[in-house]
């Protein structure tokens, strides 16, 4: 086979590969908060109960078919599932683009994986699990066998620069980080570097920023706002564009 035809061959390997673990994400999204076992049973629907066929739970392409209704009862099936699907599909091939047919791909899917999960679970309820922050440990705690950078000193440190300063920062306003935030950024400290959790909160505090910046124009002062989604895009950028943002960054003064 011509090099093309294995690339877009892998790329949508990358695409299904999303899919599908984004179809187990929903899962996770929707049992963790509930406290409803992840491996116990098939899918349901919230509304009647009826069991979702394995026809039926083919990502998007089942969403589409149904006319995003389920079968039984004509309940409204969310977007929010084949949205959550679609993404993980995206993200996954962004992560190939970057980091190519390798175990660092593997990995940052892994990451990527639970980062969504997170971001979507501390959407809805303003928390992160802990499980997912446990489960994170795995992917930071492998990513030092197979990325050569940052090294050892630098995860080190990286443990402590971001969650230390917030862990701080709450003691003095309280709930200004919650404690899954903190817990995040020690995960994440280890798995990008201190430099790289530093951009990472960087990214985060610019978009949350942004985004609460319109919510006070727009007088809603009740909504409530969690800052893991914002966390986890910036560790997601940081993971992959990193040293390229850093290198554009320093490029204006000329370093
Ligand atoms: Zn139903």
């Amino acid at each position: 086979m011509e090099l093309q035809t294995v690339m877009v061959l892998f790329y949508l390997y990358a695409l299904i590969l999303g899919l599908v673990v984004g179809s187990f994400l929903n899962v996770i999204i929707y049992r963790l908060p509930l406290g409803i076992p992840i491996a116990k049973g098939r899918s349901f629907c919230p509304k009647c109960h009826v069991l979702i066929k394995w026809s039926q739970n083919i990502p998007i392409i089942s969403y589409l078919m149904l006319r995003g209704k389920c079968k039984n009862c004509g309940e409204p099936i969310a977007v929010r599932y084949p949205l959550v699907e679609g993404l993980t599909g995206l993200l996954s091939m962004v992560s190939f683009y970057v980091f190519g047919p390798s175990l660092q791909y593997l990995l940052v899917f892994v990451v990527m994986a639970l980062l969504v999960a997170i971001t979507f679970i501390d959407f809805d309820t303003m928390t992160i699990p802990n499980a997912l922050v446990v489960a994170l440990m795995v992917p930071a705690v492998f990513s030092f066998f197979v990325f050569p950078e940052p090294g050892f000193l630098a995860r080190l440190i990286g443990i402590f620069s971001i969650s230390v300063p917030m862990l701080i920062l709450t003691m003095i306003i309280p709930d200004a980080f919650g404690g899954g935030d903190i817990k995040l950024m020690a995960v994440a400290g280890f798995l990008l570097g201190w430099a790289g959790s530093l951009l990472a909160t960087f990214i985060a505090l610019i978009l949350g920023g942004t985004v609460a910046s319109y919510y006070i124009l727009k007088k809603r002062k009740d909504k409530h706002m969690p800052f893991g989604p914002y966390l986890c895009i910036g560790i997601y950028l940081s993971m992959h564009f990193g040293s390229a943002i850093i290198n554009w960054y320093l490029g204006f003064f000329g370093l």
